[in-house]
């Protein structure tokens, strides 16, 4: 017998979660790239709404989030019953799985897919399976080949990070046709706001359709919330029951509430946001190419830049960077370690980063 606790089969194997670097040394000014914060920051009306919760801390938040779910079913034209409200959509990834996957059981995704997939399904007991991708983008036919009957969910993030890549609605379908009835699809949207392209779908109209496919948003992206955790799932009346009963009661707090409903009213805050995005986007894509860095391309909030070998290699620009102020993310824990995953800023920041990796890049 074992001298102290032991925590279930493959717990310790779980490699944790390591989030965005937030402090530099010796810096006075900080260039925050590194968790796709949208660039503007939250509405102020999200911010006055906050402080408001304030006078009624001492009380629980009303449980179901009743009022949240409206909004967002008024927003995005939803069935407000099959909306389930979470802290971020890192629980709803986490309770998702515990509900559906444990010990003997696969849970799928492609191979630079989210971390959280992974750290979920260990948690759970459940194996994390990944499918290789082609040109840093899922695979459709790669994840469909994965399928065996212990696959109970497929986790597809669209646009995925940190690839940025995403694919069109007809290969979600096209995926969605050829799993069990019994294999939930998880689309995770969490970049969807930022997604400018005609043939991309977030997933809604596919739940509409289906009793086994989720969608996963989140307010911590387009919104600026992240540091409100809240984060929400659109599915079938049979999926939103499930989570209903293995959720927390009290799981998102009323502040986080609040905020999320003055953030979704706040429509000229959100095309701001969607407009800085469509302009720095393509602009810091270019201006690196421009310095001869191989630019993934990208449909979301962030970008994955390929630097060239050493001396002047990611690691190296990341130091160089970080000496700077300038946050960026290491990606050695996807897999890919040639590469860097820098977020849209404001346009100083763009432009600040910009020529802070050309002066990186300049032979010595
Ligand atoms: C950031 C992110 C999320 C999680 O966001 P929360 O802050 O937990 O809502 C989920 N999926 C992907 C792909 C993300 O990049």
């Amino acid at each position: 017998m074992a001298d102290s606790p032991q925590p279930r089969p493959g717990v310790l194997d779980i490699a944790a979660y390591v989030g965005g670097e937030a402090k530099a040394a010796g810096v006075d000014r900080i260039i925050k790239l590194s968790s796709n914060e949208s660039a503007l920051g939250p509405s102020p009306k999200a911010i006055e709404a906050y402080k408001a919760a304030a006078a009624d801390i001492h009380r629980y938040p009303e449980g179901g989030s009743t009022d949240l779910r409206e909004a967002i079913a008024h927003q995005f034209g939803l069935d407000a019953s099959r909306i389930v409200c979470t802290a971020g959509s890192d629980e709803l990834i986490a309770l998702l799985t515990r509900a559906y996957a444990g010990p003997g059981d696969e849970v799928l995704y492609s191979q630079h897919g989210f971390l959280m997939y992974p750290i979920a399904a260990m948690s759970a007991g459940a194996t994390p399976v990944t499918a290789p991708e082609k040109n840093l983008t899922t695979d459709v036919d790669a994840l469909l080949k994965a399928v065996t009957p212990r696959t109970k969910i497929v986790f597809l993030a669209n646009p995925n990070n940190p690839t940025g890549t995403y694919i069109p609605a007809s290969e979600v379908e096209r995926l969605h046709a050829a799993l069990p009835a019994s294999t939930l699809l998880v689309i995770d949207a969490a970049y969807a706001e930022f997604v400018n392209r005609n043939d991309y779908d977030a997933g809604a109209s596919l739940v509409d359709r289906s009793p086994n496919v989720v969608m996963a948003r989140t307010f911590s992206k387009m919104y600026a919330l992240g540091g409100m955790r809240l984060g929400w799932g659109y599915c079938s009346a049979t999926v939103a029951d499930v989570l209903n009963r293995v959720r927390g009661p009290f799981n998102v707090n009323a502040a986080a509430q609040a905020a999320g409903i003055a953030a979704l009213r706040d429509l000229p805050s959100v095309r701001r946001a969607r407009e800085h995005n469509d302009v720095w986007l393509p602009w810091f894509t270019a201006e690196l190419q421009k310095l001869g860095l191989t630019v993934n391309p990208s449909v979301a909030n962030f970008v994955l830049v390929k630097f060239p070998k050493a001396p002047k290699d990611a690691d190296a620009a990341n130091a160089f960077l970080q000496s700077r102020g300038i946050l960026v993310r290491k990606m050695g824990g996807y897999g890919l370690p040639e590469w860097l995953r820098m977020s849209i800023g404001t346009e100083e920041e763009m432009r600040l980063v910009v020529a802070a990796v050309a002066e990186f890049l300049k032979p010595s």
